[in-house]
């Protein structure tokens, strides 16, 4: 570490470091070692970290957008000039690659660029009056504190691409990290202190798994927070959206997803073969726009089975500060069971192993490829969240479109076709917020990220990414 002073393991509350009355142990996932304990803190806590957003909102949301903008455009050079060090505690906690924890972290911070230029951009509306002497306006203002409730897999970027838009619009925020990795989040919250985020903008609970659930309620059932961002499972984004009826909370969902892959007979299957890695096994599977189903044309399916084996048999796998490898450890033993059941259960019902297939040590899975997967597998239906790929035949383009869509998930989709007819066809029939064409990797900060059915709601990123940050107002000014 180059500074060792973003190594924190306090919870943030009203700028100040919180101890909590116990601790939790936060392990690597490669080597299944203490890296560090951090402050337990629970419900009390998470009401002091509520009170202190809402005392800093009123001072931060009289801000000018131009100051907003300055401190954002800070805090994202120094995400990027510490990007080595966010790396390596990325790393260490969540297990990812060191080259690829290092691409997140340009990620996470362009989130944070992005959005200081949108704290600018924030207009309202003047409308053509209804009645002589009139004059119609719309404001557009922050909604109030915000909570970020965030996942594991992306330690940084879930977290950037929720609070910067939140700070832009002159929100505050509580965020609850995920207890695998809140190294990471409470480094990123130290540089936003240090780019100039007022005490009690941004506060930091961080708890158990167990606390996690009891702050969850107190942020749900908070009057004074307005809107609740979550990024994880659909099962506890449904829980997180009931938990929020009572006080009617504004809710930005981005869920799980069971990503279709399609590779059409008319496809470049080099290119389709190194999109199908690059969207399967990035972070060793471990993302919610994985491909999750890939489906191939009949006439292409061997040659694309075979090309794509072999070349996920040389993903080298390992330590994520290892320089050569590619597949870090899977983030928990649950994570491998849920590998290793799909899998056992697809080879049960006639699927052929032609990559990998087997545990490593620890938490390290072979990246494996089965073939002749089938409708009524497990991994056709549930998102495996891991590395394993399964590849099912298909003969007809509709046959492909209504598997893919064949899910209560709508998060990413992807297919390959050279054919122009065809891929206005199909990417105007996938049922999904998001669609690569000829592409494995979709995310960029300038696009809007979101899902459909039980995906989730609303958009991250993009110049809709503010949106749910901002309440609209309109005014109305009779007798002109
Ligand atoms: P994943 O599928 O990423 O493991 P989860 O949906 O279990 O994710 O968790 C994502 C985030 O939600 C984490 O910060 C976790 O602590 C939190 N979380 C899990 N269960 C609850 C709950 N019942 N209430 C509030 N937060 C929760």
């Amino acid at each position: 570490m180059n500074d060792r002073s973003l190594l924190r393991t306090h919870a943030l509350i009203d700028g100040k470091d919180v101890a909590g009355d116990s601790r939790f142990d936060v392990t690597d996932p490669a080597t299944g070692l203490k890296i560090a304990d951090v402050a337990n803190v629970g419900a009390k806590d998470a009401l002091d970290a509520i009170q202190a957003a809402d005392a800093a909102w009123s001072v931060w949301r009289a801000t000018t957008a131009k100051h907003r903008h300055g401190v954002l455009l800070k805090w994202f050079q120094l995400l990027v000039s510490h990007a080595e060090d966010l790396a390596r505690i990325m790393t260490a906690e969540q297990g990812k690659p060191f080259a690829e924890a290092k691409g997140e972290v340009a990620y996470a911070a362009s989130f944070v660029e992005w959005f200081a230029e949108e704290a600018k951009r924030v207009n309202g509306e003047s409308l053509p009056e209804f009645d002589k002497d009139r004059r119609l306006l719309v404001l557009k203002q922050a909604i109030g504190v915000c909570a970020a409730i965030t996942p594991w897999n992306f330690p940084l970027a879930m977290i950037t691409r929720k609070v910067a838009p939140a700070l832009a619009a002159g929100c505050s925020v509580v965020i609850k990290p995920s207890e695998l990795t809140p190294l990471t989040a409470l480094a990123a919250a130290e540089l936003a202190t240090r780019a100039g985020v007022p005490a009690g903008v941004l506060n930091v609970v961080t708890g158990d798994g167990a606390n996690s659930i009891e702050i969850g309620k107190v942020l749900c059932a908070s009057d004074v927070v307005r809107h609740i961002s979550f990024t994880g499972s659909t099962e506890v984004g449904r829980i997180l959206m009931a938990q929020s009826a009572p006080t009617i909370k504004k809710l930005s969902l981005e869920l799980g997803g069971n990503a279709p892959f399609i590779v059409f007979d008319d496809a470049d299957i080099d290119s389709a073969v190194e999109g199908a890695i690059a969207s399967k096994f990035r972070n060793a599977g471990q993302t919610c726009v994985c491909a999750n189903r890939i489906y191939v044309q009949d006439a292409v399916y061997d040659e694309f089975v075979q090309k794509f084996a072999a070349k996920v048999a040389g993903l080298k796998v390992g330590n994520g500060f290892d320089k050569e490898v590619v597949q870090g450890p899977l983030i928990e033993e649950a994570a491998i069971a849920k590998v290793m059941a799909h899998l056992a259960d697809a080879v049960e019902k006639g699927g052929r192993v032609v990559a990998g297939g087997i545990r490593l040590e620890r938490n390290f899975f072979a990246p494996t490829v089965v073939a002749d997967a089938t409708s009524n597998m497990v991994c056709a239906k549930e998102e495996t969240f891991g590395p394993f790929a399964p590849v099912f035949r298909f003969i007809h383009e509709e046959e492909a479109v209504e598997a893919a869509n064949n899910t209560e998930f709508g998060l990413a989709s992807y297919f390959y076709s050279r054919d122009v007819g065809r891929i206005f066809r199909v990417g105007e029939s996938l049922e999904y917020g998001m669609v690569g064409i000829n592409t494995g990797l979709i995310a960029s900060e300038h696009v809007p990220f979101g899902g459909v059915k039980q995906s989730g709601l609303g958009r991250e990123g993009s110049h809709h990414g503010i949106e749910d940050y901002l309440e609209i107002k309109y005014l109305c000014l009779g007798d002109m």
